[in-house]
């Protein structure tokens, strides 16, 4: 397959349709989704999610199969919570109070069409350089031979932004030429003010990104906000594929 899954992901139609709004009164109707799209994604991440692999080494990724979408943040930014949240699964995705504990992907599959992927958490201040070093070696292989990745989700906590440890993920999802967009996580410890400003900065910092969507979703894992509006925009990118 050609290396072209960010042009695939970056069609005109995801680039003109706005996917979320922000504010407390996201619930609904669902900004920028159809009852018909809310419904596909429902109906997608109703299926069975199951483990399928995990990999720590570049050489041991799993062979490609369907179409992945895969979900990166700092440690704690709460991205085990979010996949847990779309798959209404409690246990899926291990939650942790370890930050950096989980350097592997994690691959999790319904069926042979769709693949979730757990990228391990980065930033965490006290990671040996030589465990910064494999995760950097890792996710570059990962982003580089991934022909069927459609999107990375990359995980900001709404209380405190885009930060320093963003950066390097942001450059290396830049330079494969992914298609990535940014899912606020924990929405309910955030006043809509505070929300709002935080939407604004992160959308500001976006413009020097040419491979980001430049719109963004609001989540929170522990409320649902913003849930079945995640669940849509992946069954959107998925149905895209087929169009
Ligand atoms: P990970 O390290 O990114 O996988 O983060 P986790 O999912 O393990 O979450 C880290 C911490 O944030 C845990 O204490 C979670 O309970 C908490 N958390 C995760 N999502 C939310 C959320 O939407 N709202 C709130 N208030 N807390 C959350």
């Amino acid at each position: 397959m050609p290396r072209e899954s960010g042009a695939i992901a970056r069609s005109s139609r995801a680039m003109t349709t706005p996917v979320s709004g922000v504010g407390p009164s996201q619930a609904k109707p669902s900004p920028g989704f159809t009852n018909q799209e809310i419904a596909a994604g429902r109906r997608l991440f109703a299926a069975d999610w199951q483990f399928t692999s995990a990999a720590a080494t570049p050489v041991s990724l799993p062979t490609m199969k369907g179409f992945e979408l895969a979900f990166a943040g700092r440690s704690n930014v709460g991205k085990s919570s979010l996949i847990n949240a779309l798959v209404n699964r409690k246990g899926l995705a291990r939650t942790s109070n370890t930050p950096g504990r989980t350097q592997e992907l994690i691959f999790f599959s319904a069926d042979d069409r769709v693949t979730l992927v757990d990228m391990p958490g980065y930033g965490y201040a006290a990671a040996p350089k030589a465990k910064v070093a494999a995760w950097t070696d890792l996710i570059h292989a990962y982003l580089k031979g991934r022909a069927n990745l459609l999107r990375v989700y990359v995980l900001v906590d709404a209380r405190r932004g885009l930060g320093a440890p963003d950066d390097p993920v942001l450059a290396a999802l830049d330079e494969s030429a992914v298609s990535y967009q940014i899912v606020l996580t924990k929405a309910d410890e955030v006043k809509p003010q505070a929300l709002a400003a935080c939407d604004a900065a992160v959308r500001a910092a976006l413009a020097k990104h040419p491979a980001a969507f430049p719109d963004i979703l609001t989540t929170s894992a522990e409320t649902g906000t913003g849930i079945p509006e995640l669940r849509a925009a992946v069954a959107r990118l998925v149905d895209e594929q087929r169009a």
